[in-house]
């Protein structure tokens, strides 16, 4: 080695020495900021976020939960003075002019619907709402009254008029349910917000539903997401080791109407205007939250088989279901694998396995 090859090594060597120490000095590089568990969107969120400094990160958290409380207003039907309310009152009298961000997931969900055959639709609104009141009253619908909340459905008979970013319905007594999709949508501009406000990690988890960027410290490459068993209480399926993506539930076992001592899913299948319940639970993993939102409600009304083909079919999307029958495996893509972590059988984050009362 030349003398000149040494001296830059002996540089290099002192400098790696020099930032180690500062390290040492100044304590980690990476700080996190945490909001625990948080009431929105009918259920619980918990957000945290990684910055060069705990100020930093702080805002970034704020930055997240003020996108969730927004998407909320804009899109929960079960607010009356929401612009979706608004939508399913007049959209069949008249086009309704919508925020850029309903109309953009509205745009999403009709998209998702046409690659799903319409297992994921979301006019299915007439369904849910009548299964919503069986559910109340204790007593099935009648036959009549699906037939006819059936005939409502369709993503076709949802006009979207891209330039005025108006929506309108083509037939009386529509009515639109972002249930399967706004949460995941909500997630993704939570994470753009909290990078626009500097983060340079965080995860953003609504109701179950994780998207993760970055690293969760100095010392850790990617985040730890638990998936609860769904048949088993407080207990995990499995652990998942994830670093810039999004990782979404969908399944009747925590969520559904009891009525004669039967359990139905609140998943509908829009063709049968029924229950889904091949499947217990369906997760997916996707570039987006939006994405695994979505394709999480439409392969658990897909089914194992064309689920699982549609889910094959797609770039860095993998799936892991749960038959509804007991004692039967978990199925699910190969490309899963690289995500679980076998090394872990305690997780350092576990996801939201409550729903909130609304
Ligand atoms: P979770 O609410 O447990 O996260 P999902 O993401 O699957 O589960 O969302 C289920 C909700 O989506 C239902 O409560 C209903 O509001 C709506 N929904 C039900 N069936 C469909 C469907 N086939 N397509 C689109 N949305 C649906
Ligand atoms: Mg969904």
């Amino acid at each position: 080695m030349t003398k000149k090859y040494v001296y830059s090594a002996l540089i290099i060597a002192a400098a790696a020495i020099a930032a180690f120490g500062m390290r040492v000095l100044l304590g980690p590089r990476l700080r996190q900021a945490g909001s625990g568990y948080r009431v929105v969107m009918g259920t619980f969120a918990n957000i945290t976020a990684v910055a060069a400094d705990s100020r930093t990160a702080k805002a970034c958290v704020e930055a997240a939960f003020s996108q969730l409380k927004r998407v909320d207003e804009l899109m929960s039907d079960y607010k009356s003075d929401s612009q979706l309310s608004q939508v399913n009152r007049d959209a069949f009298k008249e086009p309704v002019h919508v925020d850029d961000d309903l109309f953009e997931v509205l745009d999403i969900a009709v998209e998702y619907s046409g690659q799903t055959d319409g297992a994921f639709d979301v006019t299915v609104g007439p369904v849910v709402k009548l299964w919503r009141e069986a559910e109340e009253t204790g007593a099935l619908p009648p036959e009549e009254d699906i037939a006819q909340a059936g005939s409502k459905v369709g993503f076709e008979k949802l006009i979207l008029d891209r330039e005025n970013k108006t929506v309108r319905f083509k037939v009386d007594g529509m009515r639109l349910d972002l249930g399967g999709i706004a949460k995941g949508y909500a997630i993704d501009l939570a994470i753009e917000a909290m990078q626009k406000a500097g983060a340079i990690g965080g995860l953003v988890d609504v109701g179950g539903d994780v998207r993760c960027f970055g690293p969760p410290s100095d010392s850790k490459e990617s985040w730890l997401v638990g998936l609860q068993d769904p048949s088993v209480e407080n207990q995990l399926l499995l652990v998942l080791k994830l670093r810039g993506v999004a990782v979404a539930t969908s399944g009747g076992y925590r969520r559904f109407a009891e009525i004669d001592g039967k359990k139905y899913s609140h998943i509908i299948n829009p063709q049968a205007s029924s229950a889904a319940d091949e499947l217990v639970s369906v997760s997916i993993v996707a570039r987006t939250a939006t994405a695994a939102d979505a394709l999480a409600t439409a392969v658990s009304v897909m089914g194992r088989e064309k689920g699982l083909a549609l889910v094959e079919s797609l770039a860095q999307t993998e799936a892991i279901l749960v038959p509804g029958v007991k004692d039967q495996e978990i199925i699910h893509t190969e490309g899963v694998r690289r995500y679980v972590d076998t090394t872990q059988p305690v997780p350092v984050y576990s996801t939201a396995s409550k729903v909130a009362g609304r």
